[in-house]
């Protein structure tokens, strides 16, 4: 999860909570325990959790010494030293990632799940427990990446070790990329480098990304409510508009002022929304919310659900700030200057303007909008933060499909929500190269008590051995094979 982001599960959460009282008038996720791994495994899982939440891996310690300790406890547990890679890109000793192959019978192309393994900054003053040292209290692990994302990471290395023990083949190889630098202060991001460098060990068909704040599980008092999979992410670009004019002394008002140039831009911005765009995850996200919605709600998002939405549905949606932005662009401006003294005429103003697109709408196109929207030609556009372009990957089937297999023989009742993110993950570079890419992951958090990034980040005890025995069924039911 990167800075500044809205976790997916959030969106679906303030949706809920903006759309009034009734919502959430079924209550899925029935009390009966979901089934765990076998003891050792829970053991085994919290042993790496405890060892990874221990090696501090912050953007100030980097992440090689993570890479190194995932690749010893790999190879002690069987898996040949040619099938773990640790990779150290040149020049820069910290960011180093390791990769772990499962092989398969080669029936079809392997399987990529991918993990960083760094975390945000976390200052023992500010945390009640140390948040280098996995704490057990009271039914919770406290440290920090716990959810952010050295708990899924734990995940996936146990159920790789678990399905070696049990002399499991699939059909296809399952590879595992933990990788650096998603996180704050990134400046060489690991997935992206290995894409570049060394896509033929870790070319896939497929990507699974457990990462927070991209699939998640959300409960709510207790209820599980559903399982998210994300299949794509707004795509963040920023520009910068800007007004100039030869200035003079503000006793002499002229025309060419920059900054009422800018202010009725920027009102024009304001008032012209981009147009509704509603796409396949989006209309099945919908259809998927409508079940844990009730009255007008939960027919208008059955409504824009459908091959053929109706004005008046999308426009009461579009009414809650929470449903609208996963229906159309948006564009806000986030900062302003301008003007040079009290008592001289502007000769320059500018604001940025954030834009989020919906994946799939060209990134050009945004800017020849704004230029639409403003109408003065005197007012320049220009390019302040580029886009990492990232397709959507379609809702499949195989994947949809077999997430809810899993997850509602585990959790009776949960809805499976197919999400698009407003922030970014490390899928935009898988997506970007080609591989369609899915954020999934079984830690059910409380929707009301989001705390990646943040203090006293926690998982649930029982949570986190749910997220075993979901993550090791997964991979099972995506490779295939026995
Ligand atoms: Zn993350």
């Amino acid at each position: 999860m990167r800075p500044g982001q809205i976790g997916a599960g959030m969106v679906a959460v303030l949706a809920a909570m903006a759309l009034g009282g009734p919502a959430l008038a079924q209550a899925p996720g029935a009390a009966t325990p979901a089934p765990l791994p076998p003891a050792a495994d829970q053991a085994l899982g919290r042993a790496i959790l405890k060892q990874m939440v221990e090696i501090n891996s912050t953007h100030a310690f980097g992440s090689t010494t993570a890479a190194k300790a995932v690749a010893d406890r790999m190879i002690g547990a069987g898996f040949a030293p040619g099938d773990v890679q640790v990779l150290i890109p040149p020049g820069h000793p910290d960011k180093g990632n390791v990769v772990v192959r499962l092989r398969g019978h080669g029936k079809a192309a392997p399987i990529l799940y991918i993990g960083h393994l760094d975390v945000v900054e976390a200052r023992r003053e500010d945390w009640t427990y140390d948040p280098f040292v996995l704490t057990e209290k009271d039914g919770w692990f406290y440290g920090r990446g716990t959810i952010d994302m050295k708990g899924p990471d734990a995940a996936v290395m146990t159920s790789l070790i678990r399905l070696k023990r049990e002399g499991f083949v699939p059909d296809r190889d399952i590879v595992a990329a933990f990788t650096a630098d998603e996180e704050a202060g990134g400046d060489f991001s690991g997935i992206d480098w290995l894409l570049k460098a060394h896509r033929d060990l870790i070319d896939a068909a497929l990507v699974m990304n457990p990462d927070d704040g991209g699939g998640e599980a959300g409960m709510k008092s207790g209820r599980k409510l559903y399982v998210g999979v994300q299949t794509s992410e707004k795509i963040y670009v920023t520009y910068q508009i800007e007004a100039t004019d030869k200035g003079g002394h503000s006793s002499r008002p002229t025309a060419g002022n920059p900054i009422y140039r800018l202010s009725r831009a920027l009102t024009r911005i304001e008032s012209h929304p981009f147009p509704v765009d509603l796409t396949a995850t989006t209309k099945a996200y919908f259809r998927g919310r409508a079940a844990l919605e009730s009255g007008q709600v939960k027919a208008d998002m059955l409504d824009a659900g459908s091959p053929s939405p109706s004005p008046g549905a999308i426009a009461r949606l579009a009414s809650q700030v929470e449903t609208d932005i996963l229906m159309r662009t948006t564009c806000v401006a986030t900062m302003i200057d301008g003007g040079q003294g009290e008592s001289a005429l502007p000769q320059r103003a500018r604001a940025v303007i954030q834009c989020r697109v919906i994946p799939g709408e060209p990134v050009e196109d945004v800017k020849k909008a704004l230029a639409a929207m403003i109408d003065d030609p005197a007012v320049t556009i220009s390019v302040f933060t580029p886009p990492t372009p990232s397709p959507e990957s379609p809702p499949s089937p195989e994947v949809i499909g077999a997430v809810a297999g899993v997850a509602t023989v585990m959790w009776p009742g949960v809805v499976i929500l197919p999400i698009m993110s407003a922030g970014a993950s490390d899928s935009a570079f898988t997506r970007s190269a080609g591989i369609p890419s899915y954020g999934v992951d079984g830690i059910f958090d409380d929707v009301d008590d989001e705390r990646a990034h943040g203090r006293d980040e926690r998982i649930g005890v029982t949570a986190f051995s749910e997220e075993l025995e979901f993550t090791y069924r997964l991979m099972k039911a995506l490779a295939g094979g026995g």
